[in-house]
């Protein structure tokens, strides 16, 4: 049986022992365990994968390196329609719990990862911290596929529309269809 992320970790414990987390949160534990996440996507499409590798760096830092990854489904704002995206975070975190540490952590380049107080933390917020950090701000189909995938329909006003609105008004009916004017001729009356 497939061993289950734990819920709990003391990252102490886990950076002294270079502990490595990798496996998966399937899409049945995403729903329930990772709410803020699901609700950011149209849809997750399967597992969530984790690589973590949990380590004291040569400076000190208590560090997690590794990646998560995940395919989602979005909403593409250009085009309104669903498309899929793949989503692989790198992952490059320092445990962080006074201004000490940060100080350190942010001149090595680590992204932080705050416990105040605590020396236990659940695995599972960081890892839906990267998936909404690697989420686009404005989701789209990829460049390649406007014009393919990604087709805008914009519908314009024809000259039907002006003409429906004065309906037996008359004789230049056929005329106007075509006429940009037809508009202005109609106010003039
Ligand atoms: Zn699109």
């Amino acid at each position: 049986m497939r061993e289950r992320i734990p819920q709990r970790v003391d990252y102490q414990r886990y950076t002294d022992q270079g502990i490595t987390l990798k496996g998966v949160i399937s899409l049945e534990e995403s729903h329930k365990d990772l709410v803020r996440f699901t609700k950011s996507i149209i849809e997750n499409m399967g597992d969530i994968q984790y690589d973590l590798v949990f380590e004291r760096d040569i400076s000190g830092n208590r560090i997690v390196t590794g990646e998560v990854s995940a395919e989602v489904t979005l909403q593409c704002q250009r085009c309104m329609d669903n498309f899929k995206l793949e989503l692989k975070c790198p992952v490059s975190i320092a445990f962080v719990q006074n201004d000490f540490d940060q100080q350190q952590a942010e001149d090595s380049l680590y992204d932080i990862f705050w416990l105040q107080k605590k020396e236990l933390f659940d695995p599972r917020i960081l890892i839906e911290d990267e998936l909404l950090l690697a989420l686009p701000q404005i989701p789209m189909h990829s460049e390649s596929e406007i014009g393919k995938d990604c087709d805008v329909h914009v519908e314009f006003i024809t000259g039907d529309d002006v003409e429906a609105n004065d309906a037996g008004a008359g004789l230049s009916e056929q005329k106007d269809e075509d006429n940009p004017f037809a508009i202005l001729k109609q106010l003039k009356k």
